[in-house]
């Protein structure tokens, strides 16, 4: 006979309360005091301490929705985070209270077919943080599914932690491009995305990493992590096998389409307006290959091991600290994106 024992929450737990960066509405981002939550069985209870700030928290913060994602009723912001395990749920066996933990925040119902073939962040089920109705993680504590939760080692900050979100996004891009040894690339943008595909570019083996912005301050942050600057593009006609788009932005994307040779690769990152004008007949006939991403899947156990051993250093794109009671103050200079601002970091006590 099997005793099951309901283990009392430790009177640590019983005695903490929750804080989280709540949007109420369009620019109402409050501070409120939300309850404690209680981990299912395959949960875990995190004390989260560190949330980047994303443009997709931005743009729910100004505008209240994204496409056919609208915030209807307050929701916690921020996806972009690590913390402490504070407690598990009884059928979690490979994490316990203590643990470092970056948090993936894409959670797929794991079951159909495009779960079960590995691309689950095209589960039409997925939960995702901080996208409605789903609360983010920007409070002092969440629960998240456990499998959704990757051990740091000790010498991987939480803010390296958080970083993992936007890095996986250039490893996704790298992957659906097939970035690899001798490839010459070219990143169409040098926000926080389109730097972390530079820095997977360069350990992937692309013998070329070119960037264009718009903004000298990106483009010198860019040079510093190694690309190399374009200012002329209408000479590199055709010389990329593979164009990373991380703009959205229409004139950028028919130069990747440009710019990319016959049977090379457009990887779509950016999203800006739902439909573009492309020289479409061009990437047809040259076969350039047009390819879409959707956030990424299998890849925080990637980031954490390139990010552990030193490959990749993201330490520089963190240009910003806030606490969590100075979060407005965070947004606005994240709004701003005046010089030098990459990525925001909210550090919660
Ligand atoms: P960001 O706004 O910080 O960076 C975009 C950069 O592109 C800016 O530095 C801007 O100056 C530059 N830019 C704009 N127009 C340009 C042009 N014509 N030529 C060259 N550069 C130009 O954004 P970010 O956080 O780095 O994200 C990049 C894009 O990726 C956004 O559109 C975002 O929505 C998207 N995104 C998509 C996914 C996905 O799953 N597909 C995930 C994350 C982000
Ligand atoms: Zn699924």
């Amino acid at each position: 006979m099997f005793v099951i024992a309901l283990v009392p929450r430790s009177e640590h737990i019983m005695k903490i309360t929750n804080w989280a960066a709540v949007l109420h509405a369009v620019h109402d981002l409050r501070v409120d005091e939300i309850p404690v939550p209680t981990p299912g069985p395959n949960e875990v209870l995190i004390a989260v301490r560190s949330v980047g700030i994303c443009g997709s928290d931005l743009h729910y913060w100004e505008h209240g929705r994204i496409g056919t994602f609208i915030v209807k009723s307050p929701m916690v912001l921020g996806h972009e985070s690590a913390g402490v395990v504070e407690e598990v749920g009884q059928s979690v066996t490979h994490l316990s209270p203590g643990d470092r933990v970056a948090i993936e925040p894409g959670v797929p119902c794991r079951s159909c077919s495009l779960c079960k073939s590995g691309r689950y962040n095209l589960c039409p089920d997925v939960q995702f943080l901080a996208t409605p109705p789903v609360d983010g993680s920007m409070a002092r504590y969440i629960v998240h599914a456990a499998d959704s939760c990757y051990e740091l080692p000790d010498h991987v900050s939480l803010d390296e932690g958080a970083m993992f979100e936007p890095l996986s996004v250039g490893i996704h891009a790298c992957r659906r491009g097939v970035v690899g040894m001798g490839s010459r690339v070219l990143i169409t943008g040098a926000g926080p995305i389109g730097l972390m595909s530079l820095l997977v570019a360069k350990i992937s083996g692309a013998s070329r990493v070119s960037v264009t912005d718009l903004r000298t301050d990106r483009l010198d942050l860019a040079a510093e992590l190694g690309a190399e600057i374009v200012t002329d593009l209408d000479s590199e006609v055709g010389t990329f096998d593979v164009t990373i788009d991380c703009t959205g932005a229409e004139a950028a994307v028919r130069t990747a389409i440009r710019a990319t040779c016959s049977g090379g690769k457009v990887v779509l990152v950016g999203m800006g307006s739902d439909e573009l004008t492309l020289p479409i007949v061009e990437a047809a006939t040259r076969e350039v290959d047009m390819l879409g991403l959707f956030r990424y899947a299998n890849t925080y156990p990637t980031a954490r091991s390139l990010i552990a051993s030193g490959t990749v250093d993201v330490k520089p794109l963190i240009t910003h600290r806030f606490g969590l009671d100075e979060v407005l103050d965070a947004f606005e200079i994240a709004r701003s994106a005046e010089d030098g601002v990459i990525k925001v970091m909210v550090n919660i006590e």
